[in-house]
């Protein structure tokens, strides 16, 4: 699809320059809205926040992702997707949004070293990992503790490690770290894991994977590094300590939507609602992937989602172009 608009080069050189479209992430969903928009030549300005590639950039394989039946990196698939946008005319800045107003048109979007003003916003901050919130958590981050597997494994190699969460995301890592690490025990606060059946098998049949069923983890213990990890069985209030090098943390996410408080819906926890439209309550506001994503939290349907997002926001700015078109903001059904 290719749509020209022909009020895109009529703004004054004058004044200050409104973007056709801001995309906020660059994460499997940002990268793909950026790709669709930088097709229909509206020359999008993509603000990556601090993980170019998102959290597929973290993983080390894809093996979900079609096209790829060897499997892709996540940040070699980040980097194609980065250079596909582009090719097409897609613009990068490497800054974070710090806030919106998204009251009145155009809109502004606030970085932490620029202000833009946009006509037409696509949402694609993603999620990031939950914290357990227990002391020496945040004193060891980066010193033992870690929420990604593919980033910090090899700091751990011929040593113990500790995962928590007994979802894909805590047996998928928690495999991925046997390759490194000497033990990995992984401890859940349930007595069955929520993981697939495959996975399940995967990791009960590794030999270096110990579980620690019914147990959270109180404390994170250390001098300069983890040292080990105080526990309690939720059943029978048995405390324990448990020597460690690592801890792992992959006990879901929460979506990045703090700064659109107030002005988009957002769902009870903190996802926000949109339609199979990828419309927002604000007209000329799309939103795609984990951002609004509870549910299939997948590469491949987060990118579905931007482009979707993408074509959307297209058909949006066309129809103020052109008046015999539909207005598309006259459909915002949310
Ligand atoms: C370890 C791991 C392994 C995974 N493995 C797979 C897999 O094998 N297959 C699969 O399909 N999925 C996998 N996933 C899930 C997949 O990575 C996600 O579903 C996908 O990345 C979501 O894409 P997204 O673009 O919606 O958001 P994200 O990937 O979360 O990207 C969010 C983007 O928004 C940016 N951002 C956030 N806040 C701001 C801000 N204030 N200003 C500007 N930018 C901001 C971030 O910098 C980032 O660029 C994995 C996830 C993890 C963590």
């Amino acid at each position: 699809m290719e749509l020209k608009l022909s009020g895109v080069s009529s703004q004054k050189e004058s004044q200050e320059k409104i973007e056709n479209v801001i995309v906020i992430g660059a994460g499997p969903a940002g990268l793909s809205a950026a790709l669709y928009a930088a097709r229909a030549e509206l020359e999008p300005l993509v603000l990556t926040g601090t993980e170019l590639g998102g959290q597929a950039s973290l993983t080390n394989i894809i093996e979900n992702y079609p096209g790829f039946p060897d499997g892709v990196g996540g940040n070699e698939l980040s980097d194609l997707l980065q250079k596909h946008a582009e090719k097409f005319g897609a613009r990068f800045e490497y800054d974070a949004v710090e806030r919106v107003d998204l009251s009145h048109r155009p809109f502004t979007v606030k970085t932490y070293s620029k202000e833009y003003q946009t006509r037409v916003l696509i949402v694609t901050s993603g999620a990031s990992p939950n914290h357990l919130d227990v002391p020496g958590e945040k004193e060891f981050t980066g010193k033992g503790v870690s929420y990604c597997a593919t980033c910090d494994g090899w700091f751990f190699k011929d040593k113990k490690v500790v995962v928590v969460g007994g979802g894909d995301s805590a047996i998928e890592e928690g495999l991925f770290l046997t390759r490194f690490a000497s033990s990995v025990t992984i401890v859940h606060r349930r007595h069955e894991l929520r993981a697939g059946v495959i996975l399940q098998n995967r990791v009960k049949s590794n030999s270096k994977v110990n579980f620690i069923w019914d147990s959270v983890i109180t404390e994170i213990l250390g001098d300069k590094h983890v040292e080990a990890v105080s526990l309690r069985n939720v059943k029978s209030g048995e405390e324990s300590t448990f020597q460690t090098d690592g801890v792992f943390i992959f006990i879901g996410h929460k979506p990045n939507t703090a700064i659109f408080k107030g002005q988009l819906n957002l769902d009870q926890n903190g996802y926000v609602i949109t339609d199979m439209s990828m419309r927002t309550n604000v007209p000329g506001v799309y939103v795609a992937g984990e951002v609004a994503d509870p549910t299939f939290r997948q590469v491949v349907t987060s990118a579905g989602m931007g482009a979707a997002a993408a074509i959307q926001a297209t058909r949006f700015l066309e129809s103020e172009e052109s008046p015999e078109i539909p207005e598309e903001k006259e459909k915002q059904r949310i």
